[in-house]
């Protein structure tokens, strides 16, 4: 057996001691099938309150909001509208997305609705009296038209911005250039046009801020999206509005890895693998972006970070306290001179550790290669984490509790789904696992209630989607409903018994 090359994930409390509860999962399972997506709604709240913390210790105020898009479940937006309707909101993203976040108890001056909109679910957000941030200088007009139209109120709105650019005089050959492309909002540089329009429409909408969202890491390109914004607010107070909220939106990160030293020797005999000087570690030498021309290394690692030092709500606090290029001041400070309101659209880090995926384990069969070939019940739709470049080792829950005879010590697998195609592979590296699966196994992926759980789920091939569940912890054992039937009444927050 070659050294395994593990990726155990980071577990955190309720999660880790759900997934100690071996008997208890394996009944869900028995009962309700496989794949069985299980969700922890009280760690939504208390993930929202940490984000909460940061705002204290920066004596900042405003709203934590969490996209919805990052899971489908009832029962998150319940427990995040039983928290306190003051700093804690959802964003919405669709107009099922908005009619789910109003029946789930959220009042529509806790909703943000966000991305590109058509008219119906613009009209229901006016309507309710929902903030819109609109994506384009053509969404704005079409709003304030339909507010007109439809005599609705006045509709709040945080026009959304893009394309920010900075010239810093780091580098000796002149200046570099810092600017992410993105096809969602106003460009920075067009937001002439744009201050026009919001001002010759005041009569049906009231700008009370503007927003941006980036997906990448990079803490330098969010500070100078948010000085610039800053600066945007101080263009439209200039025209005589009163902006008071600048929403950073989300993109905060998880840290799915535990160990930094697992993650490191991870890309790094990946890397070698995709060189030749180590047996492969992926399915046809597939090198997640890396790629050996004549011996050299090319390309880019195409993985999320999956080891993050620190991420969700310490990000925040990094982002908000490292001084900003342009001002050399940090967020916190400029927005706090100025008296903004901060929100922030957490998707993923808002769903940390708040659930895990089960499937069950349908056969297993030595390979030519020396791994085994593991087929479980669900597919890759089902449970795509690969799909966000993100590796981490499922865990492996016994039937009966027990090991298996003369299979210890750690394995090779290949993970492949139920579909009847080649590509359906739930990762496409091997994974190393302390001992051989058996059928009727249950292997649970962690921490995959950010859109690996629900996001791409298909019913190809007539596969059963997967059922999913909220789990309570009640004393010493473990309660649950479908998350359909969750409300957050009971003393304990938790389905009622
Ligand atoms: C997807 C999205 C988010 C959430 O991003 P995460 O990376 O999950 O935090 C926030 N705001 C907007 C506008 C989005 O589209």
């Amino acid at each position: 057996m070659r050294v395994p090359l593990y990726l155990q994930p980071r577990l955190e409390p309720p999660l880790s001691s759900l997934l100690e509860a071996t008997p208890f999962l394996h009944s869900l399972a028995d009962a309700l099938g496989s794949p069985l997506n299980v969700l922890l709604p009280d760690r939504i709240a208390e993930n929202a309150e940490r984000f909460r913390a940061v705002y204290r210790k920066h004596h900042l105020t405003g709203r934590v909001t969490f996209a919805h898009k990052a899971n489908r479940s009832s029962a998150l937006l319940r427990r995040l509208a039983a928290t306190d309707p003051g700093s804690t909101g959802v964003d919405v993203a669709s107009l099922g997305e908005l009619q789910h976040a109003l029946s789930c108890g959220f009042t529509p001056d806790r909703i943000t609705a966000t991305g590109p909109k058509d008219p119906r679910f613009l009209w229901l957000a006016a309507r309710t009296g929902v903030t819109v941030h609109p994506d384009s200088l053509t969404e704005l007009e079409q709003l304030a038209e339909l507010v007109r139209k439809f005599a609705l109120p006045r509709v709040d709105v945080l026009p959304r911005l893009s394309g920010f650019e900075t010239a810093t005089g780091s580098g000796v050959s002149g200046v570099k250039v810092l600017s992410r492309r993105s096809r969602f909002g106003t460009p920075v540089g067009e937001v002439g046009a744009l201050l026009d329009a919001l001002e010759r429409h005041r009569d049906a909408v009231e700008p009370v801020g503007v927003a941006y969202h980036l997906d990448t890491t990079g803490l330098t390109e969010k500070a100078v999206a948010l000085e610039q914004c800053v600066v945007v607010m101080d263009e439209l107070r200039a025209r005589g509005l009163d902006p008071r909220i600048v929403d950073i939106g989300g993109g905060f990160g998880v840290g799915y890895v535990e160990d930094a030293g697992q993650w490191e020797r991870y890309t790094t005999e990946l890397a070698n693998a995709v060189l030749g000087t180590r047996p492969a570690l992926t399915w046809r030498g597939h090198g997640y972006g890396l790629r050996n021309e004549g011996g050299t290394l090319r390309g880019a690692l195409g993985l999320y970070p999956a080891h993050r030092p620190t991420a969700g709500p310490g990000y925040l606090d990094d982002l908000l306290s490292a001084p900003a290029p342009a001002s050399g001041r940090p967020p916190a400070t400029l927005l706090l001179e100025h008296l903004y309101d901060l929100a922030v659209q957490p998707g993923r880090a808002l769903v940390d550790q708040c659930g895990a995926v089960l499937a069950r384990v349908l056969d297993v069969r030595p390979t030519d290669s020396g791994d085994h070939l593991v087929r479980v019940g669900m597919n890759a739709g089902d449970m795509s984490l690969e799909e966000h470049g993100v590796l981490v080792d499922p865990l492996l829950l016994p039937r009966e509790g027990g090991q298996g005879q003369g299979d210890e010590g750690p394995v090779g697998i290949r993970l492949v789904g139920n579909l009847c195609l080649e590509a359906d592979l739930i990762t496409r590296r091997t994974v190393y696992l302390p001992r051989l699966p058996h059928v009727g196994d249950l292997l649970a992926f962690a921490n995959t209630a950010g859109y690996a759980m629900d996001f791409h789920a298909h019913v190809a091939q007539r596969q059963p989607l997967a059922r999913t569940v909220a789990v309570v912890r009640d004393g010493g054992s473990w309660r649950w409903c479908p998350d359909e039937e969750y409300w957050p009444i009971t003393q304990s927050g938790g389905p009622a018994s």
